[in-house]
């Protein structure tokens, strides 16, 4: 099975019933970009790799250096570059911060940088000027209220004034990591392309449990049935002309990939290593038993009872 997926990485992935998935890769640097073998995009890319190990923040000139060497190294296939997401657990030396008693729940992500315009700013103008040349997505982390996004956006637009060239085709999302921004994906559907889950996050936020606390591991499971409700209430706020994405880890979950289809999800991005395997995963998918699978595991008491669910089904299904 495995020798079939890296056989098979290049082609795209088609649910039995003929529904394209598209398949990318999570990247932090052009190495992870070029082991993306068969990623139909770059889902995620987590610019905060260039601003970590430093004295300052990298200027404009390199990091649209930065970005332009990953998206060459994805041979012309789009890349969604993720404003940075640092702050609270991932502090920088050059920009401090006041302490905080729950980091989590702190300034960071989009927060972070809209309290620090000319960080959002030189990181958007870059941006700018690779998508000139290449297909790029730029995509809002930790967002939670809409004024955010529009903050954001209005920055964005900003940037596309200060290079001076007209507005490259540009497509922009935001993260759906706070359970509150799943619940009001209605409200940010007119202002945004895609909404990306980042499962890794909104599990630690719904189940109270902090994500890296190894005691916790056991409850932090992204396929509780309330983190499928908050997927659930995303594709439904999301409507039909917004796609719905996941980036966190339960993308690369065998268990997990006809789940999160069922549940209206029409994108997944994961670990370069992981692309075939999951392409391989979706090729199994037949979608009305897909979506059975889903309205099922919503029923369900806990994780561990939709990960009985989960292999009942693939039994059946060898
Ligand atoms: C997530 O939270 O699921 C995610 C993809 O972002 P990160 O892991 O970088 O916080
Ligand atoms: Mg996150």
């Amino acid at each position: 099975r495995r020798d079939d997926a890296l056989r098979r990485a290049h082609e795209p992935a088609v649910t039995r019933d003929g529904t394209t998935v598209l398949v990318g890769a999570n990247v932090g640097s052009v190495d992870d970009a070029v082991a993306a073998v068969g990623a139909d995009l770059a889902g995620l890319v987590r610019t905060e790799f260039g601003f970590l190990d430093r004295h300052d923040a990298p200027d404009v000139a390199e990091q649209e250096a930065a970005y332009r060497a990953i998206a060459e190294a994805m041979g012309g296939q789009r890349i969604t570059l993720r404003t940075l997401d640092v702050g609270g657990d991932k502090p920088l030396d050059y920009l401090p911060m006041p302490a905080e008693a729950n980091p989590f729940l702190g300034v960071r992500g989009l927060r972070l940088a809209l309290a620090r315009p000319q960080l959002l700013a030189d990181q958007l103008e870059a941006i700018v000027r690779v998508a000139h040349d290449h297909p790029v997505d730029v995509m809002f982390p930790m967002v939670t209220t809409v004024d955010e996004l529009t903050a954001a956006r209005r920055a964005l637009d900003d940037a596309v004034e200060t290079v001076g060239r007209g507005r490259p085709e540009l497509r922009v999302g935001i993260m759906v990591e706070v359970p509150a921004a799943a619940l009001k994906a209605a409200s940010f559907a007119p202002s945004v392309d895609f909404l990306s889950i980042g499962t890794n996050d909104l599990t630690q936020y719904a189940l109270a449990a902090e994500r890296g606390n190894e005691d916790l591991a056991a409850l932090a499971d992204p396929l509780d049935p309330g983190v499928l409700a908050l997927i659930a209430a995303t594709v439904e706020g999301a409507g039909d002309d917004v796609l719905v994405a996941v980036c966190g880890e339960v993308a690369a979950d065998e268990q997990a990939v006809a789940l999160l289809l069922g549940l209206g999800v029409r994108e997944l991005s994961v670990a370069p290593a992981a692309v075939g395997v999951v392409k391989q995963a979706v090729r199994e998918v037949d979608m009305d038993e897909a979506r059975e699978l889903a309205t099922t595991a919503l029923t369900c008491p806990d994780a561990p009872a939709v990960r009985r669910l989960v292999e009942q089904r693939s039994s059946r299904h060898p």
